[in-house]
C-alpha cells in the first residue's frame, strides 16, 4: 500500500497523530494519501471505521472514496462504516439522530431553493415590503451568506435584515423545516447547548480527514474545531491548495488554510512537490497561468519523474461557437477509439454546454452531462418529489400548494385562503372546510389519490400509484407541450433508476433533499463510456486524458463580472484547476463570434490565453475562410504529427485581435519576426508585416 507513494506521500499518510496539513499543488496524490491513510489506520487497527470522519467536498467523491477503500480493507473492515460524505450529508445525519435536541420533528424537511423563495415571498407579502424591491433569490443568498458564516453571525443583524432573517427562520421552524445552510448551522447550535452531545462525537472520531480543504467555510470549520478541542488527540488531516479555491461566492474563505497552524498550535505541515497526473506541457502552461496571482503561498510543482514533456497545450481559434463544438465533436470522434470517457469538456457556465450536446447527438457521441443542467431542477422531477413529500408528511404546506394546482382542481389563492383557517395544516383544513358542490368533490379526489397503505409498498410502487391517481402523469400525457414527452420520460427515469434504488420513501426524500441543494451526481464520470459535459467547478479533484476547454474569451472567461469588479484572482484559480484536469492533452479554444442570450458576441481571447507561457503552447485556427474544412485540417490532424512548438518571445502577441484596414478583423495565431500570421475572419490565413495592422491591447 505504501509502495505506489513517494517519500513525502508517505510521510503524510503515517503522521497519525496530531493536527497535519498536506498544502500542495494540483495533481500531487492529496486525494490519494487521504485515502491510504484511512486504509492505513484501519489495517494497523488505530481506529474502527466508524470512529473516522472523512469529509469529501461532493457526494460522488465520497463515493468514489469508499469504492477505493472497499478494495483495500482485504475483508478485514467494511468501508461502509466509515463516516464519509460532504459536510452536509454528515450533518444531516446527525441533526436527524438528534433532532429532539434541537426541536426539530423526527421526519423534519430540508427546503431547496425553490422552498426558500417560496417561504420569502409569503413573508415579504406579510410584512407588506415591496417585490420590486425585495427579491427571494437575493434574500435566498443574503441568508445562506450568513449562515455559512457559523455561529454568532447573525446575533448583530439588526433592522429590517434582522426582522426578515427572524420571520424566515421562524417559518423554517413551524414547518418542521431546515434550509440547507441550516443543516450545518443546527448542528453547531446542538454542540453549543448540548455539551453532551458534543462530546459524544468528540468521543466517537478518533481521526478526522478533510479533502479540498482551501473551499471549506467558516460554518464548517467551526464545526471541524469543535470536534477537535484543545487539549484533545486532535488527529486532524486536512488537505488542499489555496490556488484551487473557487468557492468564494458559496462562503468559502481562504484563511483558513492560511492559518492551519494557528487555530492548531502543534500542526504539522507537508509539501508535495511532484504532479504525477500531468504532461510537462501541461504542467507548464498551468503554472505560468498561476503565477499571475499576487494573494498565494506560492509552491512548487514538477512533473513526475520520467513524465514526457508531451503535446503543447493546443490553443485553438474558430470563427463561431458552431465552429467550437464542430471542431470538438470532430477530435472526438477521430480520436475516441470507442473510449468516450477520456473526455471531458469543461464548460465556465452551464449555458455553454446546449451546442455541444446537439452538435454530440447528431453525431451519436455518447456524452454526459453533470452539474450543469440540474436533474433535480427540472419542473416536473420537482412537482412529482412535492407530490411524494406530501404523501409522507401531510403537514408540508409548501408541497401542497405547489401540487394542487397540478393538474388546475379550482383552487386559486383565494380557496387555499378560505380551507387555510379549518386545519393546522392545508391538507387538515382542506378535508375539514365546507366546501360547495364542485370543490368538494374535487378537493375529495385529491384527498384520495393519498389515501392508500404506501408505508407497506415499495417506494417505487408508492410514487408510480401517486402520481397516476393524482390525474399527474394524465396531465402530461393530455398535454399538447412539445417538452411534455420529455418529462414523462424523466418522471419513469425518476421512478425507475433512483427511487427504486431506496428502501423506504423517507430515505428516497432524503436523497433527494441533498440532491436538490448539492447539485451533484453520485455516479463517477468513469462508470460510463460517455463524454463528460461538466462545469469546471463539478470537476474539482477529477482527471481527463484529454480535457476541451471551450470559450476562453473576454466576457466568458474571465467572465463579465469578475472583470468589472476586479475579482480575476478566483477566475484565474479556476482556469488553473480547469488546465490541471488533462493528463495528455489540453484544447484550449475561443470563437470569433458566439452567440450570448440571443445576441451576437464579438469577443476577444481569455486574457488568460496570453498570460500562459507560448513556450508551453500550440496556437491554430481552424474553419477559418478558404479553411472551412474542419475534416482535414486543424487540430484533428495535427494530432497524428509532432506538436508545433512557438518559439519563446519577448512579447506575446499570439491570441490577440488585429484590425487590418482590406481584411477587416482577425486573430494572430503566429509571429515569426515581424510577420505575422493571422486568421482573418472572412479571409483565411494570411501573413501580413505587422506595420499593417491595429494590434487591440
Ligand atoms: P487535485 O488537486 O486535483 O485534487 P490531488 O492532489 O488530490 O489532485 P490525486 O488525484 O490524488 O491528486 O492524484 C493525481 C493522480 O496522480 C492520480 O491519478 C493518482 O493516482 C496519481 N498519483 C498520486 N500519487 C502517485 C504516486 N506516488 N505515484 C504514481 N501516481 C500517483
Ligand atoms: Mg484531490
Amino acid at each position: 500500500m505504501l509502495e505506489n507513494l513517494n517519500n513525502e506521500q508517505r510521510l503524510a499518510v503515517e503522521t497519525t497523530d496530531g493536527p497535519l496539513l498536506v498544502l500542495s499543488g494540483a495533481g500531487t496524490g492529496k486525494t490519494r494519501v487521504l485515502t491510504t491513510r484511512i486504509a492505513y489506520i484501519l489495517n494497523n487497527g488505530l481506529a474502527a471505521p466508524w470512529q473516522i470522519l472523512a469529509l469529501t467536498f461532493t457526494n460522488k467523491a465520497a463515493n468514489e472514496m469508499k469504492n477505493r477503500l472497499g478494495q483495500m480493507g482485504g475483508g478485514a473492515w467494511s468501508a461502509a462504516d466509515i463516516w464519509c460524505g460532504t459536510f452536509h450529508s454528515v450533518c444531516l445525519r446527525i441533526l436527524r439522530y438528534n433532532c429532539d435536541r434541537v426541536g426539530l420533528r423526527r421526519d423534519f424537511l430540508v427546503f431547496g431553493e425553490d422552498d426558500q423563495k417560496a417561504v420569502l415571498k409569503s413573508i415579504f407579502a406579510e410584512m407588506a415590503l415591496d417585490p420590486k424591491e425585495y427579491s427571494p433569490a437575493t434574500w435566498v443568498e443574503k441568508i445562506s451568506m450568513i449562515k455559512d458564516k457559523g455561529l454568532d453571525a447573525a446575533a448583530h443583524l439588526g433592522g429590517r435584515m434582522g426582522e426578515i432573517y427572524d420571520a424566515y427562520n421562524a417559518e423554517l421552524a413551524r414547518l418542521n423545516a431546515v434550509d440547507f445552510g441550516d443543516i450545518i448551522l443546527r448542528v453547531l447550535e446542538l454542540f453549543q447547548n448540548a455539551p453532551d452531545v458534543l462530546e459524544r462525537y468528540q468521543r466517537q472520531f478518533h481521526y478526522i480527514l478533510v479533502d479540498e480543504f482551501q473551499d471549506t467555510n467558516s460554518a464548517q470549520m467551526q464545526f471541524l474545531t469543535m470536534l477537535t478541542p484543545a487539549g484533545g488527540a486532535q488527529n486532524i488531516c486536512c488537505v488542499g491548495d489555496d490556488d484551487q479555491s473557487i468557492y468564494s461566492w458559496r462562503g468559502a474563505e481562504i484563511k483558513h488554510i492560511l492559518n492551519f497552524d494557528q487555530t492548531y498550535e502543534n500542526a504539522q505541515i507537508i509539501r508535495l512537490e511532484t504532479n504525477y497526473r500531468s504532461t510537462a506541457n501541461i504542467l507548464g502552461a498551468a503554472n505560468s497561468l498561476i503565477r499571475h496571482n499576487s494573494g498565494r503561498l506560492g509552491k512548487d510543482l514538477h512533473p513526475a519523474p520520467g513524465m514526457d514533456a508531451g503535446e503543447a497545450v493546443y490553443v485553438l481559434t474558430v470563427p463561431t461557437d458552431w465552429d467550437e463544438a464542430r471542431a470538438i465533436a470532430d477530435t472526438i470522434t477521430r480520436n475516441a477509439d470507442n473510449k468516450y470517457n477520456d473526455f471531458a469538456i469543461l464548460i465556465r457556465a452551464g449555458s455553454l454546454s446546449r451546442l455541444f450536446e446537439e452538435e454530440f447527438t447528431s453525431r451519436g457521441i455518447p456524452y454526459r452531462l453533470i452539474g450543469a443542467t440540474k436533474f433535480y431542477d427540472r419542473m416536473e422531477i420537482r412537482d412529482a418529489i412535492a407530490y411524494l413529500r406530501l404523501l409522507a408528511h401531510p403537514f408540508d404546506d409548501l408541497s401542497f400548494l405547489r401540487v394542487i394546482a397540478k393538474p388546475r382542481r379550482g383552487f386559486g389563492p383565494s380557496a387555499i385562503a378560505k380551507i387555510r383557517g379549518f386545519g393546522p395544516n392545508l391538507m387538515a383544513g382542506l378535508r375539514a372546510a365546507p366546501l360547495s358542490g364542485k370543490q368538494r368533490v374535487a378537493a375529495d379526489e385529491f384527498l384520495a389519490a393519498f389515501d392508500f397503505s404506501w408505508d407497506t409498498m415499495r417506494p417505487a410502487d408508492a410514487a408510480q400509484t401517486l402520481l397516476e391517481q393524482s390525474g399527474y402523469m394524465k396531465m402530461w400525457r393530455d398535454s399538447r407541450d412539445v417538452d411534455a414527452p420529455e418529462r414523462i420520460e424523466n418522471i419513469r427515469e425518476l421512478i425507475t433508476n433512483v427511487i427504486s434504488k431506496y428502501d423506504t420513501m423517507a430515505e428516497f426524500l432524503e436523497h433527494a433533499a441533498l440532491m436538490m441543494t448539492d447539485d451533484n451526481d453520485t455516479e463517477s464520470p468513469s462508470d460510463t463510456n460517455a463524454v463528460s459535459i461538466m462545469t469546471i467547478h463539478a470537476a474539482k479533484g477529477l482527471e481527463f486524458n484529454t480535457v476541451f476547454l471551450p470559450g476562453w474569451e473576454d466576457g466568458i472567461f474571465p467572465n463579465e463580472m469578475a472583470i468589472n469588479d476586479g475579482s480575476l484572482e478566483e477566475e484565474r484559480r479556476l482556469a488553473y484547476v480547469a488546465v490541471t484536469r488533462g493528463r495528455v492533452r489540453v484544447v484550449i479554444s475561443n470563437a470569433m463570434s458566439r452567440m450570448v442570450f440571443g445576441e451576437r458576441k464579438y469577443n476577444a481571447p481569455s486574457r488568460f490565453i496570453s498570460e500562459m507561457d507560448p513556450a508551453f503552447l500550440t496556437f491554430q485556427g481552424v474553419g477559418m475562410g478558404a479553411m472551412r474544412t474542419l475534416n482535414t485540417r486543424g487540430i484533428t490532424q495535427s494530432y497524428g504529427n509532432a506538436p508545433r512548438r512557438s518559439a519563446p518571445r519577448s512579447e506575446n502577441l499570439v491570441g490577440k485581435l488585429v484590425l487590418h484596414t482590406e481584411m477587416g478583423r482577425g486573430v494572430i495565431i503566429e509571429v515569426d519576426g515581424d510577420i505575422l500570421t493571422i486568421a482573418f475572419r472572412e479571409r483565411g490565413i494570411k501573413k501580413v508585416a505587422r506595420q499593417f495592422v491595429q494590434i487591440s491591447k
